[in-house]
């Protein structure tokens, strides 16, 4: 089928359309004059044209005008040339008739018109959304040709519409995913139905951002099919599932040290009490073994008390619901006594134990929660450098109060010396050394709430010095001497 098309109305001004609309009759009327000798016997025909153009550029108010200026300009210039008497009925029924036909001219042609501005104005609005909305979107035609791409997509690949003409489609994937995004074009093409899939795609800056990919055929375009391709970005939903699945994973983690935590004090105080009862009931039973049975029950019991101390406040923090009680406090004294306190600890470890505490030192926070820090600081030093000196020491710098713990222990690598203060964080086998992986992160989080900060230096085989920095209001507590405690 043969369709004939106007190409569309340029857009004219409306004040512009009107001079147009005198113009063009007035144009008719000098060709005709001109032509006369060869066109005496058409008084309307050059009139046809310049109603059906005026009317295709203004529409019906100009199509109107030039109809009507034609009608008096046919019927009072050029009749009367050829002798008609512009009055009678004869001339009078030809005006009447051009004009009837001048204003079915006007109706179709202001009619087509109207259709491309409909036209238009639908385009101008598809734009508007495909250049508004946050997706990326793309037309390509079955030979992977890009025929459209919006200004999103454009700024995210950071390519011209040029470029992306001549590039390769496949470019944009993730190199690991270009196999697959190739395979499942082909299907699109074959099956020639609307098809979703998830990619990563490539930015300008060179990093990578998950979309999810659908295609959708559109059948209407001319000639072969064309795609009209829709990404959306998903990589927030990507980032929190694999964060859900790090979350349940590392809490499946958690749950098999933790048990395996709790069971081994529960099992040696379950041993000591039996074997205490053993020596019980026979006779002559001695105090001493009995008392040595009961010690080791208490301390796998204090044991087993720290553990689910930490774990409550793992949640408590988590709830927010940890509260600081804040007061100050003499942190030298408070260092000394806990320091003292771990003097039969460090023994067992077979570690001497140096404590340096400059006196005078007092903070404003909660004591029991700086103490807890310290004890954890502490523990660890003996467990992870059991045998080799342990030294403890606080300092005043500036308006700070640096609290230090070193050992000479096994030490860490400096790829985990950042990890190791989040939560169930270790850099340890679990086969040589027990622990939940949580006292450094309950510590740091202690610290900063003290509006202090934690930090560690090491290297592996050469031992760790933690150390915790408090602010240290400038008055001084109660001065003391300094005192060292040896383990
Ligand atoms: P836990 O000791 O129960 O595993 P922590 O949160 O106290 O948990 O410590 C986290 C990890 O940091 C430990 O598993 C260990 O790998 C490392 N670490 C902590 N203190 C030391 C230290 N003094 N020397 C060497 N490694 C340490």
């Amino acid at each position: 089928m043969i369709a004939l098309r106007l190409p569309p109305p340029p857009r004219l001004p409306a004040f512009a359309t009107y001079p147009i609309a005198v113009a063009l009759p007035l144009l008719a009327l000098s060709l005709k004059l001109l032509l006369e000798p060869v066109a005496e016997s058409t008084p309307f025909v050059f009139f046809y044209p310049a109603v059906l153009v005026a009317a295709y550029l203004g529409g019906l108010g100009p199509g109107g005008l030039a109809t009507a200026l034609s009608a008096v300009l046919a019927n009072r210039v050029v009749l009367p040339l050829s002798g008609a008497w512009a009055s009678s009925p004869k001339a009078l029924g030809a005006t009447l008739l051009f004009t009837l036909m001048g204003a079915l001219l006007v109706l179709a042609s202001a009619s087509i018109r109207a259709g491309y501005a409909d036209r238009r104005e639908s385009e101008r609005r598809l734009r508007l959304v495909l250049e508004t909305i946050p997706q990326l979107v793309l037309v390509i035609a079955a030979d992977g040709e890009v025929d459209y791409a919006n200004p999103q997509l454009l700024a995210f690949t950071g390519r011209t519409s040029e470029d992306l003409a001549a590039a390769r489609l496949g470019d944009l994937f993730h190199p690991e995913e270009r196999e697959r995004a190739r395979a499942e074009w082909n299907r699109l093409l074959a099956s020639g139905a609307a098809a979703t899939a998830e990619h990563r795609l490539r930015s300008a800056d060179g990093s990578h951002r998950w979309f999810l990919i659908s295609a959708v055929p559109l059948h209407a375009l001319a000639g072969d099919a064309h795609w009209f391709v829709s990404c959306t970005d998903i990589q927030a939903q990507k980032e929190s599932e694999q964060a859900q699945a790090e979350a349940i994973a590392a809490r499946d983690v958690f749950m098999s040290v933790a048990s395996h935590e709790l069971k081994t004090p529960i099992a040696s105080a379950l041993l000591q009490v039996q074997h205490a009862e053993r020596l019980l009931r026979r006779d002559g039973a001695p105090a001493e073994a009995v008392c040595q049975r009961l010690s080791a029950t208490a301390a796998s019991v204090a044991r087993l008390g720290g553990l689910v101390e930490a774990l409550l406040d793992v949640s408590r923090i988590a709830m927010g619901r940890l509260v600081l009680e804040r007061a100050r406090f003499d942190l030298s004294g408070t260092v000394r006594d806990a320091a003292g306190r771990h003097g039969d600890a460090a023994r067992r470890a077979g570690c001497e134990l140096e404590v340096a505490v400059a006196p005078g030192i007092a903070v404003d926070g909660d004591r029991l929660r700086i103490e807890q820090v310290l004890t954890n600081l502490l523990a660890n030093a003996l467990k992870y450098g059991a045998g080799a000196p342990v030294r403890v020491s606080l300092r005043r710098e500036g308006a700070l109060a640096i609290l230090e713990v070193a050992d000479h222990g096994i030490g860490i690598a400096p790829e985990d010396q950042a990890r190791i203060f989040e939560q169930f964080e270790r850099a340890v086998s679990a086969r040589h050394y027990g622990g939940l992986g949580l006292g450094l992160w309950i510590a740091r989080q202690l610290v900063d709430a003290s509006g202090g900060a934690i930090h560690v230096e090491s290297a592996p085989g050469r031992g760790a010095t933690f150390w915790v920095a408090l602010p240290a209001p400038a008055e001084v507590a109660t001065p003391e001497p300094a005192r060292e405690l040896a383990g």
